[in-house]
């Protein structure tokens, strides 16, 4: 629901240039106080493995309930973030989010593999980036193997050697990276070749064309069939009916994640989710 209301709020993006740069500042300095308050929030979306429907890992996704604005969209407060440089105090405080609610999960017995974390290429700017990652995950004391990082790309890729060597760095730390968004945007074929990736993640564009676009279709079924090639597993995302699960797994497709096997939903939520005993439990 963030999504269909916040866009219908933010007709200021509109408006005027000077409008939008004034917009721009107060929402800046809005999330710096949020983040500062703890008012963000983390919801959590399941991957299922589309061959037998247990329950793969989940997806991490940062939530911005403004007191006065209502809930300000991702597409728009990650961006603000990324312009003002506010991506690193972001991804920290997901971070921190995620570790917490992996060692609550665990202590309650609710079983999750892994969570994914969404991966700013503006983060990997910072050259601390992997040492304070690692140091964080160290001081929660949850295995490096239960965080997944997506990687999104929001412009073209501006330092690729010191990016690899920072991917790799992670790599050894042993986070497991997949491309988020593949083939919209700015990844390419070389980024397949080049990056210490093991999954690609299809874009919901390709997945929601599916049903009545030829094109995007056979597309998702070329991407599906170069990543076995490379030896690479694939996840679909933005899976919406039935039909478009069973085709996907058909194609051989590894994962799906999407509204129709459930949205985004807070953490709590998500326990009750995966173990309906628990519902009541107070
Ligand atoms: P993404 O990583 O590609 O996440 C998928 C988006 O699709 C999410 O939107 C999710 O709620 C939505 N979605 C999932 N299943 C379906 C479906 O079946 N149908 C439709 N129509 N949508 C579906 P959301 O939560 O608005 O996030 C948007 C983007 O914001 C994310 O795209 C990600 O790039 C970015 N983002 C979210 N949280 C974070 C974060 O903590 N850090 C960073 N750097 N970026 C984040
Ligand atoms: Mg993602
Ligand atoms: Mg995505
Ligand atoms: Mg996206």
């Amino acid at each position: 629901a963030v999504k269909e209301t916040g866009k219908a709020d933010f007709r200021f993006y509109e408006e005027g240039m000077l409008e939008q740069a004034r917009e721009r500042l107060a929402l800046t300095v809005e999330l710096r106080e949020a983040l500062q308050a703890g008012e963000l929030t983390v919801e959590y979306q399941p991957k299922r493995n589309l061959r037998d429907g247990t329950l793969a890992g989940v997806e991490a996704l940062a939530r911005w309930p403004h007191p006065v604005r209502g809930d300000v969209p991702p597409s728009v407060f990650v961006a603000i973030a990324e312009r003002s440089g506010l991506i690193h105090a972001l991804g920290e405080y997901v971070l921190r989010s995620v570790l917490g609610q992996v060692r609550a999960w665990d202590a309650a017995g609710t079983v999750v593999e892994y969570v994914a974390i969404n991966l700013s290429m503006h983060e990997l700017t910072r050259p601390a980036f992997v040492d304070t990652l690692h140091r964080a995950v160290r001081s929660f004391g949850v295995d490096p193997t239960r965080i997944r990082f997506e990687l999104t790309e929001s412009s073209a890729m501006r330092q690729p050697e010191e990016t690899l060597r920072q991917l790799v760095k992670l790599r050894s730390h042993g986070f497991d990276l997949l491309i988020d968004d593949f083939g919209a945007g700015y990844w390419n074929l070389s980024h397949l070749r080049e990056l210490p990736v093991g999954t690609i993640k299809i874009d919901q564009s390709f997945v929601r064309g599916s049903s009545s676009n030829l094109a995007d279709r056979e597309i998702t079924e070329a991407i599906v069939g170069l990543a076995k090639k490379l030896n690479m597993r694939t996840i679909a995302e933005g899976v919406e009916t039935e039909a478009q699960a069973e085709w996907l797994r058909d194609m051989g497709c590894d994962i799906g994640q999407g509204f129709f096997f459930a949205r985004p939903m807070s953490a709590d939520a998500f326990s009750r989710y995966v173990d309906p005993t628990m519902a009541y439990a107070g």
